[in-house]
């Protein structure tokens, strides 16, 4: 039988045929000429992507939590402060990564499923002298989203660096950096911008740049230094060769290409395209009679989805009972909650199709594990919304 399992967790996620081809591609010298077009493209498409015309993209192998440390360890100096806008269990890292580099945290956090109080927010900035506030754009513990444009608004009264963690977010949701004030923001390339797991994305703007050229303490992570990284990328846009570290070659070569697709698509396509997707499988969730870990649809991500399960359902029965009908979806992760809820993730070139399948197979799951309800109601609140 034909292989049919679906990932569908909030990454990694399913990825383009075209652009797995491109990384099976025998691997060339990273100073190659043909690498050094597509690596310097690369980094052009990036400050599309993240809509950041003066920014200075940083294509590096690693992950998202990389993104994070890297972050982290360019803008801070022992001593600093730092605002966290904190929606769940990615904002604690954050935490524990700033702590990391010496600086002292304050952390504003909304409760499970809601985001922080503005009000509150505003009132720290007001109280202490942050170098950056940092905001999840979208928590992948908690499924939500948060506003980075009117956060960034405010934070920019205060003249404090807003730090965006785009990992479950770029690619997928609206993200604007330089229109929205926003000075650094990441991702990691196995979501929504849909190239397999190893790499770390991240656009600086002018004023991030500045504030770590003005540095007075060398950067704690030799790896991550900024120094290292700059005229590495510098060059490579300016089609030169150039080696810190070696890069990973065929993740550049798949990223050049899904780039190229997202681009093609249209950023405001594809973001519509996710509005409507997410809506259809929400609507199906609801259609079901399960309710959210977002408390308000307003600060729901479209990128993924969080479902409570309802009273009586046994997790792991639940979700092998869905690997049976060839879906793989993820448990809980935020500690608080973690055998309340289950996750799916719908970013990247997921379809109508892959929607579909997955919420007749949590409806089967479900009924198999004995949740009364109307058999197909789902799948029919999906169709409707879908075709609405
Ligand atoms: N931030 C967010 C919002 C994430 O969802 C993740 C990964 N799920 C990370 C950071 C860390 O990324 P990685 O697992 O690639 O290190």
């Amino acid at each position: 039988m034909k292989d049919q399992r679906l990932l569908m967790i909030p990454g990694p996620i399913e990825f383009d045929a075209e652009v797995l081809m491109e990384m099976g591609k025998p691997t060339v010298s990273h100073v190659a000429p043909d690498f050094i077009e597509v690596f310097g493209r690369a980094i052009e498409q990036m400050r599309e992507l993240f809509q950041c015309h003066d920014g200075q993209p940083f294509i590096v192998a690693g992950t998202g939590t990389f993104s994070m440390d890297m972050a982290c360890a360019n803008l801070i100096e022992p001593g600093d402060s730092a605002l966290i806008v904190s929606t769940g269990y990615f904002g604690d890292r954050m935490a524990d990564i700033l702590v990391r580099y010496g600086a002292s945290v304050t952390q504003v956090r909304g409760p499970i499923g809601g985001v922080p109080d503005f009000d509150e927010i505003e009132k720290a900035l007001n109280a202490e002298n942050f170098k950056l506030m940092t905001i999840t754009h979208v928590d992948t513990s908690t499924g939500v989203m948060n506003d980075v444009k009117s956060l960034s608004e405010i934070a920019k009264k205060y003249n404090v660096l807003v730090v965006v963690d785009g990992v479950c977010s770029v690619a997928g949701e609206e993200l604007k950096m330089s229109e929205w004030g926003v000075d650094v923001a990441f991702t990691a390339s196995q979501k929504a911008v849909g190239v397999p797991p190893g790499l770390a994305l991240l656009v600086a703007g002018p004023k991030a740049i500045e504030s770590f050229q003005k540095r007075k303490t060398p950067v704690q992570n030799y790896y991550g230094d900024w120094k290292n990284w700059l005229p590495i990328m510098e060059n490579y846009e300016a089609r030169k060769p150039s080696y810190f570290g070696t890069p990973a070659v065929n993740l550049v070569q798949a990223l050049n290409l899904s780039l190229e697709q997202i681009l093609a698509e249209g950023l405001d396509t594809r973001i519509k395209r996710h509005k409507r997707l997410s809506q259809a499988f929400k609507d199906g969730i609801s259609g079901m009679g399960l309710k959210q870990v977002p408390m308000v649809e307003e600060y729901s991500a479209h990128t993924m989805t969080a479902p409570y399960y309802p009273e009586g359902i046994d997790p792991a029965q639940f979700l092998t009972g869905i690997k049976e009908e060839g879906i793989i979806l993820a448990g809980g992760l935020h500690p608080d909650i973690k055998a309340k809820y289950f996750r799916i993730g719908h970013m990247g070139s997921v379809s109508f199709g892959d929607i579909l399948r997955t919420v007749a197979a949590i409806e089967i799951s479900l009924a198999n594990n004995g949740y009364e309800f109307e058999l197909g109601s789902g799948v029919s609140a999906t169709i409707k919304s879908y075709n609405g």
